[in-house]
Order: structure tokens, then sequence, then C-alpha cells
């Protein structure tokens, strides 16, 4: 029988994720000899033995790979024989691990969940049991190269048996890091309001009975706190909301499983699949009409749950007790999430009745990730645990740039050769505590990556505090990036593309190129540029940043471009003052603190305010969300009209025939939820036949969608059924979201591209 020796190279996610071990089980099972060994590229193996053997071995590399693990290159060359026999996990080479990927935190896998509930495990309900397979990583890690004392695990030496299996390749726990039991690691505790130790023999039996109670429980996670309520007494949600400050915007649910969350949440496949991959986000359900379970005040005004499976042992544990707990972010309004427990019991003081803590720290915080689906895909519209710091693999190796992201739902993005790292969630820099946050980002980052950026890209908005960041930043050359450009950039790098599109970028606000406020922009262009060669029509925001918070004053702006000074009476008048009007039309007429913008979110909210929805928000978006929820399509009308006037270099769509028969819809009664519906077909149609005459002039070429108004789920898949159908390619997101959330990756791609010019 003929023999090979063979030395692979495997580039990815294999390191701390038990892939030695991995390697070993398969050479040992067939037989090869050779040794596996971790190095600063990846995994280096050698292996040696019968020709059928060896390939066997390497095809089970890819089709058995450890969950956890992804290889993003693998190589291979013949060598000489060389007669060794056995095989080794070699742990020789580890010195210099800088650049080997950090694998996301991930929930507890289905081996330790099963020790977790089996009476006679020496970890029987240990709420930190975890192996190479799951547990925390990100979290946890202080520095590089990843090994225990490099994370915070570093305050628990192991016990006997816990190192036994630390050291031996056959255990799931070969050097696991954050291997521990409830011998050597760490413990949970129970804090009262003021955040003083309560003894308790059993912390979450009492964390039970509080929120059993009623009472609010901030419980510390993965990657920081939540505030816990039982979610089937509107009374203790009502206390939450009160206390946190929070009006409207839903909070999420946690479940035990898929068959509980059944009797409240519709799931089809597509979501399952999501509610349980390994990085167990938060996943938007319709609800159930008329259920009973879960109190409406969990999210107002909106036809679905936030819904997620438990991600750690600890909320195993706990949602044996329930049915589903509303686990929402332990924060302040719109603070980053909290995750010291001194923080904690300063910034959760008011609203928290009990802590449920532990003594592992949390070392970088990472929020719950957030998917819908949408056109049949995941569509990402927050991205932290679970996904980062995992790389995006981008068209072409660049050198490394840092991008500081804009404004809101702040995220940064550092490259390296072709990898681009995406931070976690950072969130909206209008808040100063958010800013402190931003700058640790991006210090792990660098750190982690062992990355010095070239150069730092951030936002054409000279007034973002991610701007004024970037701009301190000593001996390093800037560069600034138009908003909508960047948005397109990121699709494109999304997809692993480079090349020239079509990019229809509608969202809430951006910095234009001529100082106008963008946000319904038709662009052409790709990494090294682009040309604005459509968008929508102008309109007035009255007050300026006011608009934002009172779509009222985008109807009548809507209204006083459409009908001039003679606007028709409707319902929406009777709740502002005469003289209030009167001024408000003067403003726009006259051009007063009205900055004129292209926006499609102002335009959203502007409908949204016409047909009594919403005057005022309490969260960027809300106004076209609740229209979107509003929507009902049955029976089908037809769209309303937006005209597209062509000029020499530009298209612009109109929304004033629109506006006329949205007015006449409303005079006559029509229900707020077919007029939504066909505003959001109108809008789709616009989009579409804007995109056939750019390619009249420009001639074929993809759509990139990107901006946050593609996570309007009627919208998106309206416009992809008329593009495709008129024979366009179109691309949307996959890895990282189409809001602000995504912004630092095209920011990066087009640095990248500047740099090499
Ligand atoms: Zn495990
Ligand atoms: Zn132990
Ligand atoms: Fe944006």
């Amino acid at each position: 029988m003929s023999c090979k020796r063979l030395k692979i190279r495997i580039a990815g996610i294999v390191q701390g994720v038990g892939f030695r071990p991995f390697v070993y089980r398969l050479a040992v099972e067939r037989t090869l000899n050779g040794w596996v060994l971790n190095d600063s590229e990846g995994v280096l193996i050698e292996v040696e033995g019968h020709t059928a053997a060896v390939e066997s071995f390497c095809a089970a590399i890819v089709s058995e790979l450890p969950p956890l693990a992804s290889i993003s290159r693998m190589s291979s060359e013949v060598l000489p024989l060389t007669g060794e026999q056995g095989f080794l996990i070699d742990t020789s080479r580890q010195s210099d691990l800088r650049v080997a990927q950090i694998s996301p935190d991930t929930h507890v896998c289905p081996d330790c969940l099963r020790e977790l509930l089996d009476p006679h495990d020496r970890r029987y309900r240990y709420p930190f049991i975890n192996c190479t397979n799951c547990g925390p990583r990100y979290s946890i890690v202080t520095a590089v190269p990843y090994d225990r004392p490099s994370t915070t695990m570093v305050d628990f030496p192991m016990c006997e048996p816990c190192q036994q299996e630390y050291e031996n390749p056959a255990s799931r726990r070969f050097h696991a890091q954050p291997n521990a039991c409830a011998d050597c690691g760490p413990a949970l505790s129970l804090h009262d309001q003021k955040g003083t130790l309560l003894p308790s023999a059993d912390p979450l039996a009492e964390a039970v009975k509080c929120l059993r109670r009623g009472d609010v429980l901030a419980i510390k996670g993965l990657g920081g706190f939540h505030l816990a309520v039982d979610p089937q007494s509107s009374e203790a949600v009502a206390c939450l909301r009160h206390r946190k400050r929070r009006d409207e915007k839903p909070f999420a649910l946690m479940v035990p499983d898929l068959e509980t969350a059944r009797q409240f949440v519709k799931i089809k496949t597509a979501e399952k699949r999501l509610l349980e991959a390994v990085e167990r986000p938060i996943v938007l359900l319709e609800q159930i009409t008329d259920q009973q379970l879960i109190s409406q005040l969990t999210a107002p005004g909106n036809r679905y749950f936030g819904v997620m499976l438990p991600y750690t042992p600890l909320h195993y544990l706990l949602l044996q007790e329930f049915p589903a707990l509303i686990m929402t972010s332990g924060n302040q309004g719109d603070e980053p999430i909290v995750f010291s427990d001194d923080e904690a019991f300063m910034r959760l003081a008011g609203i928290a009745d009990l802590y449920l803590c532990h003594n592992r720290r949390i070392h970088i915080r990472t929020d719950d990730s957030i998917v819908r689906i949408l056109a049949g895909e995941p569509v990402l519209m927050r991205r932290s645990r679970g996904y980062v710091p995992r790389a995006v693999t981008l068209p072409q190796p660049q050198l490394s740039v840092l991008a500081v992201g804009a404004e809101l739902k702040n995220c940064i993005c550092l490259t390296s050769a072709d990898r681009a790292t995406l931070s976690h969630h950072i969130g909206d820099l209008k808040n100063i505590s958010v800013l402190d946050s931003l700058q640790q980002a991006i210090d792990h980052l660098q750190h982690l990556l062992d990355v010095r950026p070239q150069l730092v890209a951030h936002d054409l908005h000279p007034d973002y505090a991610s701007t004024a960041v970037a701009r301190k930043m000593p001996d390093i050359p800037k560069l600034a990036v138009q908003h909508h450009h960047a948005h397109l950039a990121s699709c494109l790098a999304d997809n692993g593309r480079d090349e020239q599109v079509i990019g229809v970028i509608f969202d809430g606000i951006g910095y234009g190129s001529d100082q106008h406020i963008w946000g319904g922009e038709f662009l052409l262009g790709d990494f090294s540029g682009f040309e604005r060669v459509g968008h929508l029509a102008e309109l007035a925001m009255p007050g300026g940043d006011a608009a934002t918070r009172e779509p009222w004053r985008m109807a009548f702006s809507l209204l006083y471009t459409t009908f001039g000074e003679t606007i028709p009476e409707l319902p929406l008048f009777d709740r502002v003052a005469v003289a209030d009007r009167k001024l408000l039309l003067q403003m726009i007429a006259k051009g007063i603190n009205s900055p004129l913008t292209s926006s499609c979110g102002r335009l959203f909210d502007a409908v949204a305010a016409l047909v009594g929805l919403r005057q005022t928000v309490s969260y960027e978006g809300q106004a076209a969300l609740e229209l979107e929820m509003y929507l009902d399509d049955r029976p089908l009308l037809p769209p309303y009209h937006f005209a597209i006037e062509e000029t020499a270099d530009k298209l612009i769509v109109d929304p004033r025939t629109m506006t006329r028969e949205l007015v006449a819809d409303l005079h006559q009664g029509r229900p707020t939820g077919q007029i939504s519906a066909r505003f959001h077909q109108g809008l789709a149609a616009a989009i579409w036949e804007t995109c056939c005459a750019i390619r009249v002039r420009y001639g074929p070429l993809p759509v990139a969608l990107s901006g946050g108004v593609f996570q309007n789920a009627y919208l998106t898949e309206k416009v992809c059924q008329l593009l495709v159908n008129a024979d366009f390619e179109v691309l949307r997101h996959r890895q990282v979201p189409p809001n602000d959330g995504g912004l630092a990756l095209g920011q990066a791609a087009i640095a990248g591209r500047y740099l090499q010019r």
C-alpha cells in the first residue's frame, strides 16, 4: 500500500476553539503519524501514513470542523516520508500567536449542557461550565497570545481535576482557557439594591424568587449586565419601563426553547436556524395575534418580539423556571451597557431591586446582537456578541487602516492584510459616556490584533464625535469619507466585491459633499470614488434637529412642498396650534433654520405623521418602524406615484404626486395600513424606475442596497423583487448591518484603496 507525508497549513479561526485536539483525534482514528501545532499563521500539521487515510484525514478536517472553527485558507505540500511513529500535539512553537484570530463568545455547547443537567456530573448545575467548543472568549481576553494568563480567568488557579483536563489532549477541555469547576472557578453572588453582598447558600434560587415577586433583577452575563423581569406581569414590565425611563423601545425576550416561544411568536425555518445558530442573536419574530402570555408592554406598537435562546449555562438554569424573561441591556437610556460590578451598583441604582453577580471579570463589553430575516436572508441590525471579533475578508489585501464609523450605532473597524475586524457595538456617540467606550475600543482592538494603522478614516461630518476622536490622533494621516459612499463601499466589501455599482443608499442622516443632509441617494461608485447620479427631492427640515425628534414638522414640510401656502385641512392639524402652524410655514418658506435634506428617513417620518401614527418619536427610526408595522397590503391597491424628474446630470425622485394621492386617501378615510402599503410600494417602484434610468445612462451594473432604511423588510423585499425581475444583480448586506453599524467597513475599504494610490 502506498504511503505519503503531507505538510498542511490552515488559517482562520483555528486557535482556542479545540482545533488541535480535533486534529489529534482524526489522526489517531486513522492511525496516522505526525504532529500538529499552533503558530503565528494558524495551525500547522505534518501527517504521514497510508495515502487513503491521509486523504480521508484532509477531507474530515473540512467536513467535521469543530463548531467554533472556521477555515479561511488551507494548503498542503507533499514531503518525503520520515518513518515517524505516533501523533503529537506539539506546544513548542506557541510563542508567537499574535495574528491568530480570537473566537467570538459562544453559547454553551450540547455536551456541556448535558453535563450541566446531569446530577452525576461533577459540574452539575455549575453556571460557568465550558469547554474548547464553547464559553466566553472575546469578552474575557485581555491580551494576546490567547492563553489563560491573558484572560480574566487568571484570577482562578485550576484545581487538580481541571488541570488534568486542561493538559489532556483527549479531553474536550484540552487548553480550554476558561476551564473551571465549582471547586476552583467563578461563583455566583447576590447583592441588594445598594450593592451589599447578601449571604446566600443559593443565589440562583433567591434570584428566581425576586423575579416571581415581579421585581427587577440585574444579571451579570457574558458581555455585560441584563435587566430581567417576568414578562407575564404587566406591572413588572411597566415598572421596568418607568425606572429605565424607556417608554416605548421594545424589550428583548429570552425563552427556554422554541416550543415555549411558539406560544407567542411564529417561527419560520430560516428563523429557527438563526435562533439556534452558535451566535445566539436576538431574532425579530412576528407575534401571534391575541397571544395572552406576554405583556403587551414588552413591545408596544410593534408586531414583532425580539427573541433569543439562552446562551450561558446561567441563563439555562434561570430559564428552567420561566416560559420567558425580559432580558434588556443593563443601562440607563442610551448609555453603554454596564459590565463591571461596581459600575452596575452605581448606574443601575434605582432600577434593579437585586443583583445576581459573579466574580469572573468581563474585560470588554458586548451587547446582544440583533438579526431579522428579510427577503429570506438574515440581516444584522446590531452586530456584537457572537459575531465579534470574527473578521470580514476584504476583496484585496490592503495597508492597515482604522475606521471610526459615524455617530449613531457606532462601531469601528481595523484592517490587517485582507482582514477587516469590526468592533463590538459601541453605541450612540451623542452620549458622552459612550465616547469613552469608543476610545477603549480603539485601544483594545489595536492591542488585540497587534496592528498599527497607517491611516485613520472618519465621516465627512465635521461635528461628529467620532470625527473629533480621529482628528485628535497624533502622527497619523486622516481621510474624511462621505457617509453614503461609505455605505456603498461597505455593501461591496461585505459581498467580497470590488467593482463599480449603482448604490441605492437610503438612511436617516448623512453629511453630503455639498454640505446638505443626504439620505435618499443613488450613487455610481466603487472603493475609489463616487458620483451622485440621483436622489430624493430635498425637503426642508424646519427647526433642524427638532424635525428629527418631531415628525409632524416633516409632515408640514412635505405638504408645503406639494401644496404651497394653501395646505389642505387634515386631522393632524387639530393637535398643532394655529400660531405654531403659521410660524412653521414661515420658517419653511423663508428657509429660517430649515436645512434641506434628501433623507428617506425624514420622508418616512413625514408620512407616519400625516397618517396620524407619530407626532414625536423617542428613538431614531421609530416612526418608520411603526409605519411598516401597520402595513396591510390586502387588498392589493395601486402604489402611490413618485415622478422621476430627469435633469442633465441627475435623477430626482419627486414626492408631490404621492403626497396628493395620500392626502386624498386620508380625506376618504382609508385605513392607515393600506396607506402605508401604497407608500411602501410606490417608493419601491421609484427606486426600481430610477435604477432603470441610471442603467440607460451608464450601462448595466449591479445594484448595492445599503443604509438603515433597508432594515425595512417590506420595502427591501419589494425593491429586490422589482430589480431582480428587471435583470439587475442585487447586492445586500450579509455580514454587517445595512445601518451605520456597518459603516466603518466601508470607510476602511475606501481608505485602503486611497493608500494604494
Ligand atoms: Zn462546551
Ligand atoms: Zn476545578
Ligand atoms: Fe447612514
